[in-house]
């Protein structure tokens, strides 16, 4: 090859790259630099809420390895509190809910985490009542907004007109210092809504409105 072919095959080189770093630029996900905690509610002897054989604990780890699976795509670092059916109280807990829940509590807060999420459902007696709806503590001040935006993408993606609230009474959340909320993405107790959240297709539209989430707390 003669030296003016050299160089022409050098510029064109360079001409490839900086256009592939335009284009990574624009492709940049905003998930990359993000490390996630999902903290699927329950496990092991807790099972939760339940209907017949249908377990609460079972279904949140179901939506959190969804959950998990698809933000990894998306290029975040995720970790869950629990991968299986298991409670993390150490084997000689006096109270192994406590302990459950304060050792949840200090991975998240060890991890840095940039957000995390408790999955969970809801349950009441009168089966009446259903849609997703976020609870927050005010421990952390981003927290009242990220449960403004989930609610917001809950309502408007799902069929639920719920509320998000205040609530800095649960043992866990008020003891987690990263920005975070808990989702109780559905109402166990209600027939309509059970059918919902045990549905594979449903529970991968919920985890891309949780994504849709996730996405607006980061851009904001
Ligand atoms: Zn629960």
């Amino acid at each position: 090859m003669d030296k003016y072919k050299y160089y022409v095959f050098i510029f064109l080189g360079v001409i490839l790259c900086l256009i592939n770093g335009v284009f990574a630029k624009d492709n940049s996900n905003i998930l990359l630099s993000k490390v996630i905690y999902i903290d699927p509610g329950h496990g092991g002897t807790d099972c939760g809420a339940y209907y017949k054989s249908i377990k609460e604990s079972d279904i949140n780890l179901e939506i959190s390895l969804k959950l998990m699976d698809v933000l990894k795509k998306e290029g975040a670092t995720v970790y869950l509190t629990r991968y299986g059916d298991y409670d993390l109280s150490t084997p000689d807990a006096w109270n192994r809910k406590r302990s459950d829940l304060s050792r949840r509590a200090n991975i998240i807060n060890k991890s840095n985490c940039d957000l995390y999420l408790s999955i969970h459902l809801n349950a009441d007696d009168s089966g009446t009542f259903h849609g997703a709806e976020v609870y927050y503590d005010t421990i952390n001040p981003e927290n009242e907004k990220i449960a403004s935006i989930f609610q917001e993408e809950f309502n408007k993606n799902l069929s639920s007109n719920r509320d998000f609230k205040e609530n800095s009474t649960k043992y866990l959340q008020r003891r987690i210092n990263r920005p975070g909320v808990l989702l109780e993405v559905g109402f166990l107790s209600n027939s309509s809504e059970r059918a919902l959240l045990t549905n594979d297709v449903y529970q991968n539209k919920l985890v891309d409105v949780i994504k849709r989430g996730i996405y607006k707390y980061f851009e904001t």
